[in-house]
């Protein structure tokens, strides 16, 4: 047996496994590194666990003499471990932008209204009637939204930015979001044809990093 060939091909299972660890109480979750396989001989282990390498004392005694190239060959892993995949969730990005749409709505109706000041008769006929759509309308919408302009995203878009702040609730992301300013979000739009000298703005190089990591698997949608 080579032990080189042998562990190169074992070692890349090896990193294969997932490291669970929530990001934040909602949506991203980093999978942590649970070794599945012997590094040795290939064969799965029936109780998966991130410090077990061998499946015998054969194979931990063949790790033992080969340790130097093992150590080479986990060392060229280490360096590739962005292989975390990242997951967020398709419900989160949904609540999203229904809850866009909602505010968009309610602004465009309250739109046909007169203006009214809080605390006049014409406020209480408008916000505080059951009887008024505008009434009904605020309902499920938090206050705080009443006046924000939410920009629709995409999911890329979205993803982009909730990794930034994986820290926010729903409310505040939602708060966060409606601050970025037009031409910040512009540059979360894959570019034209690039002409050869034409430089790419830090931020779309930043999100083009971010779609590579969706096409590439590493960030997933789940
Ligand atoms: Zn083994």
């Amino acid at each position: 047996m080579d032990g080189y060939s042998t562990g190169y091909c074992i070692i890349s299972i090896l990193y294969r496994v997932e490291i669970c660890k929530k990001m934040n109480n909602e949506s991203v979750t980093i999978h942590p590194i649970k070794n599945t396989h012997c590094i040795i001989c290939n064969k799965m282990f029936s109780n998966c666990r991130a410090s077990k390498l061998y499946c015998s004392s054969k194979c931990r005694q063949f790790g033992y003499y080969h340790r130097a190239e093992l150590k080479v060959i986990r060392q060229s892993q280490e360096t590739n471990k962005t292989k975390a995949v990242i997951d967020f969730s398709l419900a989160d990005y949904r609540d999203y932008i229904k809850i866009q749409e909602k505010v968009k709505s309610y602004q465009k109706l309250e739109s046909h209204f007169k203006p009214a000041t809080p605390g006049t008769d014409r406020w209480q006929l408008y916000y505080d009637n059951p009887a008024c759509a505008l009434t009904f309308e605020r309902r499920g919408i938090p206050s705080r939204l009443f006046n924000l302009k939410i920009p629709h995203l995409s999911i890329e878009q979205w993803s982009f930015i909730k990794f930034l702040y994986g820290e926010l609730n729903k409310i505040e992301f939602i708060e966060l979001a409606s601050s970025l300013s037009s031409a910040f979000l512009r540059h979360l739009e894959i570019p034209e044809i690039l002409k050869g000298s034409q430089k790419i703005d830090p931020v779309t190089v930043n999100y083009l990093r971010h779609l590579e990591k969706i096409v590439c698997g590493n960030l997933r949608f789940i």
